[in-house]
């Protein structure tokens, strides 16, 4: 888990190809996550047309409570409710900038991820008042629900024998490759970073020797999720799974 960038890393063995893609797109376009698809616009003489505004205030990532809410299509409600949908107000006055965190949502589990992201700019005697709702939405319907981006490699297996490598050689991979994957020890080449090998081959077809062989393993891969959301990457991967999952049973029952 990398927490600077909101980013997981996992090793997933005996699996294929396809199940992989599977999740990484279940991971990016099937999990639901909330955010602003309604705007009211009471008063706004900024610079910015309403429209705008409104487009600024869908791409704010929203914290909020993925098992306290549902798809407004999934809710036995008619017109929108609680448990489908989060209010939001905004108001401020110029002069000064307006920024997420002014945005107030009668859920108070939900807010903005970030306070910072600027709405608007307003200068003396202009002002901006709205109301915004909310929705849970995936991916699939618009990138403001996207949950993240995911991406998966096939795990390097990389064998060497330095028997077969003579030192210049080993030293020549070892200055190749622009991941640090090898390192060079008492004329011996090891690999020091396997995780960071990306197969790009430029090692093994500039020093063509049979001392060093890699490939990609078709069973085990390198999947990385990371968060586009305010949800949390485990949270996403957990949900993708279940879906995943959902999905399938369906799949089966239609063939039974
Ligand atoms: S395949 Fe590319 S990344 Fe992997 S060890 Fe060789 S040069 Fe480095
Ligand atoms: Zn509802």
């Amino acid at each position: 888990m990398n927490e600077e960038d909101r980013s997981l890393k996992l090793l997933i063995k005996d699996s294929n190809p396809a199940f992989m893609n599977a999740l990484r797109r279940i991971s990016m376009n099937d999990v639901p996550v909330l955010a602003i698809e309604d705007v009211l616009i009471d008063e706004n003489n900024s610079a910015l047309f309403d429209e705008v505004i409104a487009q600024r205030l869908g791409q704010i990532p929203l914290k909020f409570d993925p098992e306290k809410f549902e798809l407004r299509e999934e809710c036995d409600c008619e017109d929108g409710c609680p448990n489908c949908q989060a209010r939001f107000s905004l108001e401020g006055e110029g002069p000064g900038t307006v920024y997420s965190g002014g945005l107030v949502c009668e859920d108070a589990k939900v807010e903005p991820l970030y306070e910072g992201i600027p709405i608007t700019q307003l200068d003396e005697n202009q002002q901006i008042k709205l109301e915004a709702v909310a929705v849970l939405s995936t991916g699939k319907d618009h990138s403001k629900h996207q949950a993240s981006l995911a991406s998966y490699q096939y795990y390097p297996d990389i064998n060497i024998d330095n028997r077969k490598l003579s030192e210049e050689d080993a030293s020549e991979m070892e200055k190749i490759c622009p991941r640090d994957v090898f390192k060079v020890e008492d004329g011996k080449l090891r690999v020091e970073n396997q995780l960071k090998c990306t197969l790009c081959k430029e090692c093994i077809e500039e020093v063509e020797s049979e001392g060093v062989e890699i490939h990609g393993n078709e069973e085990k891969f390198i999947f990385k999720i990371e968060s586009i959301s305010a949800l949390e990457p485990q949270d996403i991967l957990e949900r993708a799974v279940e879906v995943l999952k959902e999905k399938s049973d369906k799949v089966i029952q239609k063939m039974e």
